[in-house]
């Protein structure tokens, strides 16, 4: 890992904005997933373990949903203060914060209410994140779209900030490294990460706990979920290599549907030999915060994009699902029926799949 991977000048101005900070507030995105977590809650550990979090100087996690259960053992997890649950306590938070650090997101317009609190208040920002075209919210940016997970860029922050070590906080930063790269199976080519890596094991990291305490963590309803799904739900796209799978709301309440329940199985697909392209739609509920952009529509369809090698995704989500994202990794959203947005995706998919 390498201390001068940061320009200078914004470590000595997050230094500064740390040192002087009494209330500190980390904020990650909506449906936190193991890099927003782990990015997170790694920042919480660092700042509450060492960097003079005595004297009457505090720092929280505030995440605007809930996260899956999978992420229930993460060190420090009771901490975190979920907005949509807690709003009493996460309004007080902001409230009373003077510094927001924002972890593994590009714009507070992505993360609902929560989002719109981080826009309206006038305190020093740090976004610390790799998804491309960042919004230009925070007094200082470390954006690094190349970065596979946002965990790694906090674990090089920390490193030259500070030669801090600690077991739970690397426990936490692995998680976000381990679950953006699917284990180390995509985005992972660069040999610098596994220095990183290296560097959180001899913190004391028990990397083969965390990978079974987070894949080998699901409910037999997941399970069962994952097999109808594939069974019944998968449809094959053989002229352009791509597979569609679209859950209704009523097939995901009769698998008793959890928040993580889903994930993952937009990947499945590509394990087949000659699928590049996959797509995962799932009907969810409209939140309050959306209603105005929903116009009449009943549901939301969340949408996702997977994709390998050259064949960029994100341009057919946001052409026609208002989203984007990374070329093999895009998703978006859809309000209408899912039967509509099955039919956008029947219209449209050939005109951005290739047929080779
Ligand atoms: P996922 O499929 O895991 O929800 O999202 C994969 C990637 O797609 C995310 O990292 C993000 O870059 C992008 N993405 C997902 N949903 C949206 C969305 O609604 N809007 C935009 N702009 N990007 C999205
Ligand atoms: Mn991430």
């Amino acid at each position: 890992m390498q201390n001068e991977y940061f320009p200078a000048e914004k470590i000595a101005a997050i230094r500064e904005l740390l040192l002087r900070a009494t209330h500190i507030v980390i904020v990650t995105h909506m449906s936190p997933d193991g890099d927003a977590m782990g990015s997170a809650l790694g920042m919480w550990h660092f700042l509450n373990g060492k960097w003079k979090m005595e004297n009457g100087k505090s720092v929280a996690v505030v995440v605007p949903n809930r996260f899956p259960a999978f992420f229930n053992w993460m060190p420090g997890v009771e901490n975190v203060v979920i907005y949509d649950e807690q709003r009493a306590e996460a309004d007080r938070l902001i409230e009373e914060a003077d510094l927001l650090v924002c972890t593994d997101f590009n714009d507070p317009k992505r993360i609902g209410q929560v989002g719109n609190l981080l826009l309206q208040k006038a305190c020093p920002k740090v976004l610390i994140d790799h998804h491309l075209f960042p919004a230009d919210f925070a007094d200082v940016t470390l954006s690094y779209p190349e970065s596979p997970s946002a965990s790694e860029l906090v674990c090089k922050l920390i490193r030259s900030l500070s030669d801090y070590t600690d077991r739970e906080m690397a426990t936490c930063l692995y998680t976000g490294m381990m679950t953006d790269t699917g284990n180390f199976s995509f985005n992972s080519n660069y040999p610098e990460m596994y220095e990183t890596v290296a560097s959180l094991v001899r913190m004391g990291v028990d990397k083969d706990a965390v990978y079974n305490a987070v894949f080998n963590a699901h409910s037999a309803d997941r399970m069962r979920l994952v097999g109808y799904s594939l069974y019944q739900k998968m449809r094959l796209f053989p002229e352009r290599h791509a597979s569609l799978i679209a859950l209704s709301r009523k097939e995901l309440y009769r698998f008793h549907f959890q928040p993580g329940d889903a994930e993952g199985i937009v990947n499945m697909p590509l394990q087949i030999s000659d699928v590049y392209y996959s797509c995962f739609m799932r009907e969810d509920k409209i939140e309050p915060h959306e209603r105005e952009r929903a116009g009449d529509a009943k549901s939301k369809i969340k949408i996702s994009f997977r994709s390998q090698g050259d064949r960029p995704v994100n341009r057919f989500a946001s052409d026609f699902f208002h989203g984007g994202g990374h070329a093999n990794a895009a998703g978006g959203e859809f309000f209408g029926t899912l039967e509509e947005a099955v039919q956008c995706f029947l219209d449209h998919y050939p005109d951005y799949f290739l047929s080779m």
